[in-house]
């Protein structure tokens, strides 16, 4: 078992595998489509700029889906754990549907941006979506009048906060994996360089098939009901 106190710098990658147990639906647990979508049709650059408009009937759509969700008991544990380490925590998520800070946690770099917002194409000013007026096809940009895009880090684009990703790789003691198939990079390529750099790794997630074999520590389940058992028992410890 790996051993975790107070002074463990601890590093967390989700994937949409914890969102799963709020009803929100998987890349992999449907074939790759998400919500029936071929991904390529709905989360590349190339796609918004052929149909702007039904890239955004989507993403409207899985914002309000987002809102509807509520965080669930593996979004809990995880700011149990942060309220316990305090900034010894940091927490990266590939999800894009704010049940993270939702559920308490406050130290989430958002990797592959968020529903909540939108992106100006031309000032590059973010608006929060309940500021946007969202009739129109392409809603206009709150500060400028262009039209926004939604932020979102869609498949060939750069995702956010990289350098900071990579120094927290390289900090970090224990490095621990959940709800997520090792599919998307660069975060599927996480797991592999915290642990050539020293950090200890553990993955919590459904599928054992899906999981690096140099993974430490394997813990095969629900994120939901696993997680809240692991963090209680390092608190407790
Ligand atoms: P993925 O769909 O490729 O893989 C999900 C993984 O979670 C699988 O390995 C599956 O076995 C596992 N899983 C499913 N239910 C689980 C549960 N209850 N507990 C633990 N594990 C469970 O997801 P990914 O690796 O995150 O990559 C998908 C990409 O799609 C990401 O970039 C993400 O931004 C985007 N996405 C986001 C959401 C969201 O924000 N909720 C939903 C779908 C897709
Ligand atoms: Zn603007």
């Amino acid at each position: 078992m790996i051993t975790i106190d107070k002074d463990t710098k601890m590093v967390v990658l989700t994937g949409a595998g914890v969102s799963a147990e709020s009803g929100l639906k998987t890349f992999r647990d449907s074939d790759g489509l998400w919500e029936n979508h071929p991904v390529t049709e709905v989360a590349t650059p190339q796609a918004y700029q052929r149909d702007p408009a039904m890239v955004w009937r989507f993403y409207k759509e899985r914002w309000k889906q987002a809102r509807q969700a509520q965080p669930n008991p593996a979004h809990k544990a995880l700011a149990r754990l942060e309220d316990w380490l305090g900034d010894n925590f940091k927490l990266i998520t590939q999800n894009v549907d704010g049940l993270h800070s939702r559920a308490g946690n406050k130290n989430v770099i958002e990797m592959h941006g968020s529903l909540e917002n939108g992106l100006c194409n031309s000032c590059g000013k973010r608006s929060p979506m309940d500021s946007i007026d969202l009739e129109p096809e392409i809603p206009p940009c709150p500060n400028c009048g262009s039209g926004l895009r939604p932020d979102i880090v869609w498949f060939g684009e750069m995702p956010y906060r990289m350098q900071e990703i990579d120094r927290l790789l390289q900090s970090c003691d224990v490095f621990m994996v959940v709800g997520t198939s090792g599919v998307v990079f660069p975060a599927a390529g996480f797991v592999m360089t915290a642990a050539y750099l020293g950090a200890k790794t553990l993955a919590v997630n459904l599928e054992a098939g899906e999981m690096p074999h140099f993974v430490d520590e394997f813990h095969q389940g629900k994120a939901g009901e696993l997680l809240p058992t692991l963090v209680d028992a390092w608190i407790q410890q």
